[in-house]
């Protein structure tokens, strides 16, 4: 597969160069040349293919021919060595917990493909690869965790100061080796904004081969659209009128779930489900897109005021906006909102959701006052006690926190504070 700049001025490049480019030289973001449709056969005998066989045949042509098949099972096998369950709330919402990997957030799938993708390529020579990645609060410990040891690959994090939870912050400045991370005096897009500016550096990009393990990388991007077949063949026999509320940031993951629908997944609608930082809900309303700084909230991961992967959502409508409108929805929600919903998902079916989750509910509820019929799947992209105090404080239940958590706590926290694009590059360099 070949992949276009979605700013048409860089040549078309192998999955390969996009991986190790991260962004294209005319700071477009990658799309593949093509999407070709699974045949029906893979969907009627979905019940019949575990989780790998089912993510190598979706990832497949993304990847051929730079990743021979034979590596990509395995590569595909070790990402996915946890489970991804469906847990109903009544019969029309249910979630599914993307996070029962080490680091408790969605992002575990993305970076530990990605890191495997970069190890493969990296295997024969000694050019070391840079990621530098921003985060709002989980890419920094899915990557850190994903590409801690590989070899040739030096990760460097960049977070906003005191706007990411103590958990996220452990998980991402603690393990040490090949992992650094950069606390950043401001907010995430002043952090995305400095990563940006890195790859447009001519100096320090001849100095360095630098990527990003952001979504904007295709192969942090693309396995997670792997989701919403897994829903899909744990839900396709009860329900026909497939939803999915997808907490919404950067839009990576939204976006990975058109890709899975462009494949022939029978999914009926999106609905992007966001919290104050609601550029596209807004966008929906009035045709108008208007990026703004990021607002806090207590749904830290979704605070982006300049969602990255909306240009990717408009590449696959080809800019059609009726077109995009008819199967996406957003909607968002305040704090205040988010809180009520966590306490009613507990009072109402004993379940514990994170603020992301609730964020997700919301949008069900709000979608299925128009479409009683429908199924709606929010994700629950996130592990509760990554949120504990928010989470602890609504529903007045102490949580038990789970090994993942327990090992980073209390561990030594290493980070170089910056406030400034001069310090980030002067840590680049030397
Ligand atoms: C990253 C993240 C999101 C947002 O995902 P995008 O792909 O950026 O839209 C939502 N929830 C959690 C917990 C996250 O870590």
């Amino acid at each position: 597969m070949n992949y276009y700049s979605l700013n048409h001025k860089a040549p078309n490049t192998s999955f390969k160069d996009a991986v190790i480019k991260g962004l294209a030289p005319d700071r477009g973001l990658y799309f593949p040349e093509t999407i070709t449709p699974l045949p029906q056969s893979f969907f009627e005998n979905i019940d019949n293919l575990s989780y790998s066989e089912i993510a190598f045949e979706a990832i497949k042509q993304f990847v051929s021919p730079d990743i021979p098949e034979t590596i990509l099972k395995t590569i595909v096998e070790e990402t996915l060595s946890f489970e991804f369950p469906i847990v109903k709330l009544n019969d029309n919402i249910s979630t599914l917990e993307l996070f029962h990997g080490p680091t408790m957030a969605f992002k575990d799938v993305g970076a530990r493909f990605m890191a495997r993708c970069l190890g493969y390529f990296n295997k024969n020579n000694a050019n070391e690869v840079t990621v530098l990645v921003a985060t709002s609060g989980d890419t920094g410990g899915a990557v850190a965790n994903g590409f801690l040891g590989v070899k040739g690959v030096n990760v460097v994090i960049l977070y906003p100061s005191g706007k990411v939870s103590n958990i996220q912050e452990m998980q991402l400045t603690t393990l040490g080796q090949n992992i650094k991370a950069l606390e950043v005096d401001g907010v995430f897009d002043d952090c995305q904004d400095m990563v940006k500016r890195a790859f447009l550096d001519e100096e320090l990009t001849s100095k360095m081969q630098l990527t990003s393990a952001n979504s904007i990388n295709v192969a942090r991007w693309l396995p997670q659209l792997f989701y919403f077949m897994f829903a899909y063949k744990q839900l396709h026999k009860t329900h026909n009128e497939l939803v999915f509320s997808v907490p919404s940031g950067n839009f990576g993951n939204v976006c990975a779930g058109m890709m899975a629908q462009q494949l022939g997944l029978p999914i009926k609608h999106f609905i992007a489900s966001n919290n104050e930082n609601n550029v596209v809900t807004h966008y929906l309303k009035t045709e108008d897109y208007n990026p703004k700084p990021s607002v806090q909230t207590i749904s830290n991961a979704m605070d982006v005021g300049n969602p990255s992967n909306f240009i990717r959502i408009r590449e696959i409508y080809r800019n059609n906006f009726n077109a995009l409108k008819n199967n996406l929805s957003s909607y968002s929600f305040g704090d205040a909102e988010t809180k009520v919903a966590l306490k009613e998902i507990y009072d109402n079916y004993n379940y514990v959701a994170d603020p992301h989750g609730a964020v997700g509910y919301l949008g069900c509820k709000a979608y299925l006052e128009h479409n009683p019929n429908a199924h709606c799947v929010f994700l629950e992209t996130a592990h509760p006690t990554k949120f504990l105090d928010v989470v602890e404080a609504v529903i007045k239940v102490k949580q038990d926190l789970p090994e993942q958590i327990q090992s980073v706590m209390g561990n030594k926290k290493v980070a170089t504070r910056i406030s400034s694009y001069e310090e980030l590059k002067d840590f680049l360099l030397k």
